[in-house]
């Protein structure tokens, strides 16, 4: 068996709804939003399945929600694409996955900045990459030309970057793409980028794609999920955005790895990616309403909270309060007082931040209230 697989534990989010199940907690952990998502979304896909085709579609995508990123990211980004740049994937992991097997030969290396979501590292393995790790911490969790100059090789031939980082929130500047893209550029390296969160910043923030920056369109690849866009977390649509060169040999992985991805959710989210501006500004509003409850209810009952400018998520520091061990913290939460949260180390390969929890806030008001009134008292 190989040993990449064989020896990993089962995911923290997985874990945690577990556990929280178990405990009937409520679930602030696993990232998932409460609301069902935009009814008329839904209601094209339902209609989709029952009078459309519900056979293999194209391997690159369906026509229409090729043409549909493509504008889409025209519209809100800036971006000169046609449906000839998209490729349409099983969610954004297949994405991830896919761009990894084809980009990397045994024994490149891969950068990754830490905390990372959790299947970067096993993915970039599997794939014969070999990690170097830039660590961020809090309350910035920002990185500096020293960080990156550790990091970066001569072997260096991927960079996998986040932004809007799951999980600290944290929406890097235009000023941290550029120092990383110079990076990218002077070593010949491919930024994969997972912006599957772009739609998700707050206080009137915009999210800058790495593709943008001057002489990074010829060697990134950009990453989006239907899942974050609409709230749908389970359609695991996703797409992938690529100049020729690169487009081909991905395509050549996502060939072999799912080849399609079903063509119902494809017309519904090609529709929904047309929807006005309006709609989008309504979900983000209702998303920063749900933060702000979370983040002053957490302070008012003691709680260090880091801030957070994009994503589902928001940080607690706890070692304010003495605690300097995540998980213990978190596994005592639910069985004691029945809310489920993510511990942060799980996000770190090494030199891990302990002290660090993670919460969803994309949930209902009630759902929200439910957690801080159990909160009460813990800090
Ligand atoms: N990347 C990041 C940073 C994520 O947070 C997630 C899911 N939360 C994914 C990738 C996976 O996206 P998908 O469900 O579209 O595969
Ligand atoms: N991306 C979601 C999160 O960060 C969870 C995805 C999953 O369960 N694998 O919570």
């Amino acid at each position: 068996m190989n040993p990449v697989f064989a020896d990993l534990p089962t995911t923290v989010f997985e874990t945690m709804s577990r556990l929280a199940r178990q405990h009937g907690a409520v679930n602030l952990g696993q990232g998932f939003p409460e609301d069902p998502g935009p009814l008329d979304v839904r209601r094209r896909a339902a209609e989709a399945v029952l009078d459309g085709s519900n056979q293999y579609p194209p391997m690159m995508g369906l026509p229409e929600l090729r043409e549909a990123v493509a504008h889409h990211y025209r519209r809100f980004q800036g971006l000169a694409l046609s449906a000839d740049d998209v490729m349409v994937t099983s969610g954004a992991t297949e994405a991830l996955a896919g761009a990894l097997l084809a980009l990397i030969e045994p024994g490149d290396e891969v950068v990754l900045f830490q905390p990372m979501y959790d299947a970067y590292l096993p993915l970039v393995r599997r794939a014969g990459g070999v990690p170097r790790f830039v660590t961020l911490t809090p309350p910035h969790w920002d990185f500096t030309d020293a960080d990156l100059a550790a990091a970066f090789s001569p072997r260096t031939r991927v960079v996998l970057f986040n932004s809007p980082l799951n999980p600290s929130g944290t929406v890097f500047p235009r000023a941290a793409l550029e120092r990383l893209a110079r990076f990218c550029v002077a070593h010949d390296a491919v930024a994969l980028c997972d912006e599957v969160w772009e739609h998700i910043v707050f206080d009137g923030g915009r999210h800058v794609p790495m593709m943008a920056v001057p002489g990074m369109a010829e060697r990134t690849v950009k990453v989006g999920s239907a899942g974050k866009i609409f709230g749908l977390t389970g359609w695991k649509v996703g797409f992938v955005v690529a100049p020729p060169p690169l487009m081909r040999v991905l395509s050549r992985a996502h060939q072999f790895l799912t080849f399609t991805t079903p063509p119902n959710l494809q017309s519904a989210v090609a529709f929904g990616l047309g929807k006005p501006e309006a709609d989008f500004d309504a979900m983000r509003a209702d998303l920063q309403r749900s933060r702000d409850r979370l983040a002053d209810g957490l302070a008012q009952r003691g709680f260090a909270v880091l801030p957070t400018a994009g994503t589902y998520f928001l940080n607690v520091d706890l070692a304010p309060l003495g605690i300097a061990d995540d998980v213990a913290f978190c596994q005592a939460l639910v069985a004691d007082h029945g809310v489920a949260v993510v511990p942060v180390s799980a996000f770190y390969a090494r030199d891990a931040v302990r002290s660090v929890v993670r919460f969803c806030f994309a949930k209902s008001d009630a759902t929200l209230d439910a957690a801080l009134e159990r909160l009460e008292g813990v800090a």
